[in-house]
């Protein structure tokens, strides 16, 4: 029997509440013991994302994924952006992840050679993507 429950896009739709699966809610617990979310359960709560400057290899992945979110500097590191387009380069600043922006966000954190992009949840800090997301 073929499952697919584990993908990528489970562990988005319980972040978010986005449900990309016309296969309804098959699956849910399995993908909530695995999606270090807490209680968010699909709730869609916010989320922000900071780069590790120090790991930073600068090959400019992130900023091709999510232009809107990250950005290369002139010292050829990534950073993140504020809202209004601003480069964050305070150590450890972070910036909302837009949620029509997340799937690019995540797949940037997936996809950095210097494990070094944070997603994490605003209310308790808690990271749900990247290199110390469970
Ligand atoms: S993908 Fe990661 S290593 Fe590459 S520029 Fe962005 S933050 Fe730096």
């Amino acid at each position: 029997m073929f499952n697919t429950r584990q993908g990528p896009r489970d562990l988005l739709r319980v972040v978010t509440g986005m449900d990309h699966s016309p296969q309804g809610t098959a699956g849910d617990m399995t993908v909530q013991q695995e999606a270090p979310t807490g209680g968010a359960g699909g709730t869609g709560e916010p989320l922000e994302v900071w780069i590790d400057q120090d790991l930073c290899t600068g090959d400019g992945i992130c900023a091709q994924y999510a232009p809107e979110v990250f950005e290369l500097d002139i010292d050829g590191l990534a950073y993140v952006k504020s809202a209004d387009d601003e480069l964050l380069q305070e150590v450890g600043a972070s910036t909302p992840v837009p949620l029509p922006l997340l799937q690019d966000v995540v797949d940037s954190a997936k996809e950095c050679p210097g494990d070094c992009i944070h997603v994490r949840r605003v209310s308790d800090g808690v990271e749900v993507f990247g290199p110390d997301a469970e």
